[in-house]
Parts: structure tokens; sequence; C-alpha cells
């Protein structure tokens, strides 16, 4: 290096040496420093041409050319170029040209050999650092926002105080975690890229898509376009490259929605939309819930239910009910089915404050099994006491279908008490659909193989009644107790489904058990249908062990009941 020039090149460094994480101020820097040493080094024209290719923290790649400087009177013709390669396979190109009709002398020329490679140098580490800052605010299997660069474009939008103009979105897939099973784990990440990136491409630049994890999504979206938005999740339709394959995909959602409010903080914003995504998740009867204020006290009972649950287990606090179920032929007791109470503190919780939690949860399964064990041991107890014990039923979660091992579990809680399975029938429930059909399929032969009898609970409510009874050999239907609420009413329109549903499931050699019977009237239609089965409170509630014992014992007469 010349000394003559080395005072200005130690001015050039400085000047672009800053600590920057952003490429825009590096460029900045560089075109001021260059302008400074152009008319010294007799430089007519300065320019960088980078590029990078697409990385999960750069979706698009870069391709950019910037010209640091130009002379107002020209520039020769007679560069020179130097190139440099960076990470990743992209590239930087630098050229200088002498201003009109200078030439540069040997030592000028080492002068810019030696700013283009310091350029590349300095430039390479504010790459960089704006690589990791990405990296820390993306999510790297999506290349969506992650949670922090969320909260970090939040809480920019808070501080210009226009936060409150925008819309908190929480999504979650529906069925990802089958389509994880039946496509695979690597598949199921390439639809989960694809929708993150039709999401994205929804997005204007102040607005942001971000991935917590699994299969949920954080959105900020401008208030204006929220319904624009709701419209777009509700059927999303991208193509995907499965396998090689090109495939056509369609993904449903449900979402959480919060309109952020003045004063409100950014974990404010965010919880809110978590909290209707929830209550959206456990009601399941909408795909769009917006928020309301109550929700926030149901999710504190629901957190708390969930923690106090697996201490409640060990401490034996659920006890098991029996309800017992009638013949509509002789009017005598048939079987029961199993209910969970849950006594606390003296209290009984009844199941609709804790199933749908615990269901949530998944921890539903570890309940189902308790009381499956329950049951066990009171048949056992009953026969060893000499009691004619009937057929018992349970309810399983349809969560359970996602273990394989289930059937067999079932069979070695029954061989562990030395008890008849066919004194045990499983009650798995239709209101909330089947996302799985064949393990539901599958599941039911192998009872049936075991000697274990399986029903259909809720029969009428979900969306797939008649094909359930086509294709599944279980052996008892439990009509759903709404079709009861109306009978009676002049337009009969309830009599004939029932009836209908009756013939066809006799005629299929299954039974029918009619759930919710209030009234004798509605005993006695039901009768005339020809259906086997009564479960309700015209003839009992659930009944505690002790109480449902003395039934077993035939110290209630039904008939009675039905004159
Ligand atoms: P479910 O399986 O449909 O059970 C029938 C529900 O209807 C019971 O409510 C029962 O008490 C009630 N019921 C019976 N007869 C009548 C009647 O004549 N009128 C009226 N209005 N209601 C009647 P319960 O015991 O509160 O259980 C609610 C739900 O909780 C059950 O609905 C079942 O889905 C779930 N559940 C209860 N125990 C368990 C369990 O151990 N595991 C699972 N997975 N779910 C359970
Ligand atoms: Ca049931
Ligand atoms: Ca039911």
């Amino acid at each position: 290096m010349s000394k003559v020039c080395s005072e200005l090149y130690r001015d050039f460094f400085y000047k672009v040496n800053g600590m920057t994480f952003e490429m825009s101020e590096f460029i900045s820097w560089v075109t001021v420093a260059i302008k400074d040493i152009a008319q010294t080094l007799g430089i007519g024209m300065c320019k960088e041409t980078f590029s990078a290719p697409k990385t999960p923290f750069n979706v698009n790649g870069v391709n950019q050319s910037v010209v640091f400087y130009s002379d107002d009177s020209g520039y020769d013709e007679c560069p020179q170029t130097f190139n440099f390669r960076t990470g990743e396979g992209g590239g930087l190109e630098i050229t200088f040209c002498p201003k009109k009709g200078y030439v540069w002398n040997e030592e000028e020329l080492d002068d810019i050999k030696f700013i283009a490679e310091n350029l590349f140098i300095i430039g390479g580490r504010v790459q960089m650092l704006s690589v990791m800052k990405r990296v820390s605010i993306t999510d790297i299997g999506t290349g969506t926002s992650n949670m922090n660069g969320l909260f970090i474009h939040c809480e920019e939008l808070y501080a210009k105080n226009v936060f409150k103009d925008y819309n908190v979105i929480f999504i979650n897939l529906k069925n990802f975690k089958f389509i994880n099973r039946v496509v695979g784990e690597r598949q199921a990440d390439l639809i989960l890229k694809g929708y993150a990136q039709r999401l994205m491409s929804f997005m204007q630049a102040d607005e942001r898509v971000a991935r917590p994890g699994g299969d949920n999504f954080c959105i900020l979206v401008r208030r204006e376009r929220v319904e624009e938005f709701l419209r777009f999740i509700s059927n999303v339709i991208f193509e995907a490259d499965l396998a090689g394959e090109k495939h056509s995909v369609t993904v449903n959602s449900r979402a959480g929605v919060y309109e952020v409010k003045e004063g409100d903080t950014v974990n404010d914003a965010i919880n809110a939309a978590s909290t209707a995504l929830n209550t959206a998740k456990i009601t399941g009867r909408c795909d769009v819930i917006w928020f309301e204020a109550e929700m926030l006290d149901k999710t504190i009972k629901a957190n708390a239910i969930s923690n106090i649950f697996p201490e409640a287990l060990r401490k034996e606090e659920f006890n098991v009910y029996y309800q017992p179920k009638v013949s509509l032929d002789d009017n005598n007791l048939c079987g029961c089915e199993a209910l969970t109470r849950w006594i606390k503190d003296g209290k009984i919780i009844p199941p609709i404050e804790f199933i749908p939690v615990l269901e949530r949860e998944g921890t539903i399964c570890r309940l189902d099994f308790y009381v499956l064990d329950k049951v066990c041991a009171d048949l056992k107890r009953w026969l060893e006491e000499g009691l004619k014990p009937v057929r018992v039923s349970t309810n399983f979660s349809k969560l359970h279908l996602h273990n394989s091992n289930f059937a067999e579990e079932i069979i070695s809680v029954i061989n562990k008490h030395g008890i008849d399975p066919s004194y045990i029938e499983v009650e798995l429930t239709e209101s909330s659909g089947y996302d799985d059909y064949e393990a539901l399929a599958e599941f039911v032969r192998k009872m049936k193989g075991y000697g274990v009898s399986t029903s259909i609970d809720d029969f009428g409510t979900g969306y797939s009644s008649l094909n359930l009874l086509k294709d599944l050999d279980v052996d008892i239907i439990k009509l759903d107790k709404s079709f009861l609420d109306n009978l009676g009413d002049d337009k009969k329109t309830d009599e004939i489904v029932i009836r209908n549903i009756v013939n066809m499931v006799n005629e299929l050699d299954m039974k029918v058990v009619a759930e919710g019977v209030e009234t004798n009237a509605q005993a006695k239609l039901l009768e005339t249908f020809n259906c086997s089965m009564a479960q309700g409170y015209l003839f009992d509630k659930p009944l505690p062990c002790a109480e449902f014992e003395e039934r077993l014992k035939g110290n209630k007469i039904y008939v009675d009941l039905r004159n």
C-alpha cells in the first residue's frame, strides 16, 4: 500500500467497518466511503454483483447489483474485476473502472485489489451477522417467522402505536396427526411447508406468519383484511411434490381470532388468540372462534384440571358409577354402562367438566383404562360373591385408535382379572367423527376375535352414521338421546327416523340401545319399533357401585315403571 494512501484507507475502513446486521446499511456506508477516495485513486465507477441461493432462512435467495460510485464525467471501460466465492454456492463480484482518461499504475492497482478484498471480508461479516439475525427469527421447518420474530415485529408496531390496528390469529391444522401417519413424517413436513408458503403468499409486508411449533401457526394481519384472511384459510389448496409426484393438497384448519385493543400488550394479544383456538378445539363446534373474556376463566379451569389430574388418578378420586340398561322385551336389567365420577373434596365433578379437557390433552386414555380396570375388579368381586353380573359397557375415547396395541391392552386388563371377555363391551363415540376409519374397523374386528362386544355411542350425531352401519361389524348401536327429545311431536319425523334405524340395525343382526329414555311414552314407542334395550332416567340414573349391586340382586322391578 502506498504511504500516501495509508491515511486515506484508515479513514475508508473506519467508515465501512461499523457494526451492522443490515446489508443495506453496509452498502450505504461503502457508497460514502468510495466517493471519498475516488478522486485520489482515480476511480470512475465501482459496483458489486452479489448472488446467494435460496435457503430456509432466505426463501427467495439474493440476486442484487449495486453501483457504489459512478463519476459525473464518466469512466473508461477497462474494468478491474474481482470474483469471490461465498458460502452455499453464492458469489460476489466487485468491479472498478478508472475515471475518464486515467490509467492506474501498479501501486494503485494493488491498492484497488486490497480495497476489493477487504470489502469482501467486511461485507461477508455483515452478511453472516444478518444470517444469524434471520436464523434467530425464522422457523427452520417452514421458512416462516418463529415466535421470537413475531414478538420483535409486534413490539415494533406497538412502539409506533399501531399494534391496535391488527388481529392476531392462532391456527391449528385439522387431522394433521392423521396425515402424518398416512404419508409419513417427511412428506407431512413438505405439506406443512407448502401450507406455510400459501399463508405467506397472502401476507403484506407489515403482516406476519409465525410457527410456534407442530401444526400451529400464529398470524398477524391488519384488521381490515381479517375477514378476507379467514375466508382464505377456510380451504387452502396447493400443489405439493410428494415422493416425486405432484399432488393437490387441501388443508383445513381451526382458528382462534383476537382483535387487538388499545393498550393490549403483545403477550396479552397472543395469549387471547391462543385461548380462543383452544376453545375452538375443545368445543369442536366452529372452525373459527373469536376471543371472548369468559374463555380465560374456562382456560384457567381447564389448566387446573389437567394439572391436578395425575395426582387425582393416583389418589383414586375417580369412582365408577353404573347406569342400568333394561331389556324392552321383558323389562329386566340386561346390561349397564360404566360412567366416571370425579369425587373431589366430597363434591362430584361431572364428566362434562373434565372429559373434554383430558381428551384434548390425551390423558383421557389413562382414565379410560383406569375405569376398565375398576369395572373388571367389580365384575370379579360380583362373581365371587355369587351375584349374577350383566355385561358392562365402558367408554373409550377415539384417541385410543392411534395406539396400534389398543385391542391387546384391553384384553390384557380383562385377562389380568380372569373374567370372561363377554362381560365387557367397548363404547366408542361417533359424535366427533372418525378420521381413521381403517383403524376403527381393525379394532372392531380384533375385539370380536377376543370375544369382547363393541358399540357405537351417540349414533346419529356424526356424519358417517350409515357408513358405520355398513362397514363395521359392531354388536350394538346406541341411539343418541337427541332423537328422543322430539318424540311425540306432530311432525313425527323423529319417529320415522328412529323406526327405520332400528329396523335397519335389527336386520343387520346388531342391537339398538336407546339412550336418555325419560318417559314411559318414549319407552312404549321404542318397544313398538322393536328396539331391544333402553337406558335412561326413567329406569335409573347412573348409580354408585353399592346401589347398582342392589339392582343385580333384583331389588328393582322395572316393569312397575312402565304401567
Ligand atoms: P355418554 O357416554 O353418552 O353417557 C350418557 C350420558 O347421559 C351420561 O352422562 C348419563 O348420565 C346421561 N344420561 C343417562 N340417561 C339420561 C337421561 O335419561 N336423561 C339425561 N338428560 N341424561 C341421561 P355423564 O355420566 O355425565 O357422562 C357424560 C359423557 O362423559 C358420557 O356420555 C361419555 O361420553 C363421557 N364419559 C363418562 N365417563 C367416561 C369415561 O370413563 N371415559 C370416557 N372416554 N368418556 C366418559
Ligand atoms: Ca357412552
Ligand atoms: Ca351416549
